[in-house]
C-alpha cells in the first residue's frame, strides 16, 4: 500500500523527466516527492526573492516613513520617488515629487514645476498652503491656483557659491518660491512691490512660523526676486527669517530722487572760494553769524526718503 502510493506519487514527476533533461536520474533513496518539495523550497524559491528585495532600494522596498503615511492623497499629490545619493552629501532618503497641493475642498494647488523635496518639506508646505496661503487667498475673494517653484532639490552650494557649504536644496529640504498665482491668472510675486503689501505681510507671518529659514528682498542680495523656504536644524531651534517686505512703490511721487537743482548749493561751505563768500555776503554787508545762518537754510534738504522702509523682522520677536 505504502509503495502503490509511493509509486502513484512519484509518477508524473518521472514523466517530466523523461522531456527535460536532468543531471542524473533520482536515486532510490530519494525523499518522498512531499519531502522533496518542501527541502526543495527554501533553495529554489527563496533566495531569488531575497536577492530581488535586496539591490535596488526602491521607496516600495522599505516600510513608509510616518511622515509618508500622513502626507495622503487628501492632502497632496505627492508620489515617492527614489532616494538620491550623492554626489558629496547631496540627496537624501524620503523623497517625494510634490506635484500639487490639496486643499480641504477638494481643489488643487498646482506647485509648477513639480518639486522634489523631503516627505516633511513638502508636507510642511502642504501645511502652510492649506491652513494659511489657501485662505489669504480667499480673503480677497481669490482661490490659489498654482505655487511658482523657482527651485526645490538642487546639488549645489549655498547661493549657486561653488565650494560654500551644501545648499538646504542640495538636501531636498528646501523651496525657492517666487510667486502665488490666482484662478483668475494674476499672478501674486512675493517681492513684487505692486503686490499688495498686506498680502506680501500675511505670507512673511506664515512662512516664518512655519520654516526654519526664510530669505528674501534685503537679506543677503541673493534672493531679492525669490523667497528661500527650507526646514534647516539648528542648535536649540533657531531660525532665521529675514524678508524686508518694502513699500509699495508711490503712485504719484517720482519714482526717483529729483535732481538737485542748480541752485543748490553744496555743502562744503570751509571750501566756498573768497570771491563766492563776497558774493554771498555783499547783499546784507555780511554778518558772520547770518552769514552761516543763510548757508543753513539753503542747505540742501535732508536726502529724500529711502524708496524703501526696511523692517526686519524676526520670527521670536513676533510670533
Ligand atoms: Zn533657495
Amino acid at each position: 500500500m505504502l509503495i502503490a502510493v509511493a509509486v502513484a506519487l512519484c509518477a508524473p514527476p518521472a514523466l517530466a523527466r523523461d522531456k527535460i533533461p536532468l543531471p542524473k536520474p533520482r536515486p532510490a533513496e530519494a525523499p518522498a516527492p512531499d519531502d522533496e518539495r518542501a527541502a526543495d523550497k527554501p533553495e529554489s524559491d527563496a533566495p531569488p526573492q531575497a536577492e530581488a528585495a535586496k539591490p535596488p532600494p526602491s521607496p516600495e522596498s522599505k516600510p513608509p516613513s510616518a511622515c509618508r503615511l500622513a502626507l495622503t492623497d487628501a492632502i497632496a499629490v505627492a508620489p515617492s520617488i527614489p532616494d538620491i545619493t550623492g554626489p558629496g552629501s547631496c540627496g537624501g532618503p524620503d523623497l517625494v515629487r510634490l506635484e500639487a497641493i490639496v486643499l480641504p475642498d477638494g481643489s488643487r494647488v498646482a506647485v509648477t514645476p513639480a518639486a522634489t523635496l523631503r516627505c516633511q518639506m513638502a508636507s510642511a508646505l502642504a501645511a502652510w498652503v492649506r491652513t494659511d496661503i489657501a485662505p489669504l487667498a480667499a480673503s480677497f475673494d481669490q482661490r490659489l491656483a498654482a505655487l511658482d517653484n523657482f527651485d526645490s532639490y538642487d546639488c549645489r552650494g549655498r547661493n549657486r557659491v561653488f565650494g560654500a557649504k551644501l545648499s538646504e536644496h542640495g538636501r531636498a529640504n528646501a523651496l525657492d518660491l517666487r510667486g502665488l498665482k490666482l484662478a483668475n491668472g494674476r499672478m501674486l510675486s512675493l517681492t513684487d512691490r505692486a503686490t499688495p503689501r498686506a498680502v506680501r505681510e500675511s505670507v512673511l507671518q506664515s512662512v516664518c512660523a512655519r520654516f526654519s529659514t526664510v530669505l528674501g528682498p534685503g537679506s543677503d542680495g541673493y534672493h531679492e526676486d525669490h523667497i528661500h523656504l527650507d526646514l534647516a536644524e539648528r542648535r536649540g531651534g533657531y531660525k532665521i527669517c529675514q524678508w524686508e517686505v518694502w513699500e509699495p512703490l508711490p503712485a504719484i511721487a517720482p519714482l526717483l530722487p529729483a535732481a538737485r537743482p542748480a541752485e543748490a548749493p553744496p555743502r562744503e561751505v570751509a571750501d566756498q572760494p573768497a570771491d563766492r563768500e563776497q558774493e554771498r555776503a555783499a547783499p546784507q554787508q555780511g554778518d558772520p553769524e547770518q552769514a552761516e545762518q543763510r548757508e543753513a537754510e539753503q542747505a540742501p534738504a535732508p536726502p529724500p526718503a529711502k524708496q524703501a522702509t526696511k523692517k526686519r523682522r524676526r520670527t521670536d520677536q513676533r510670533l
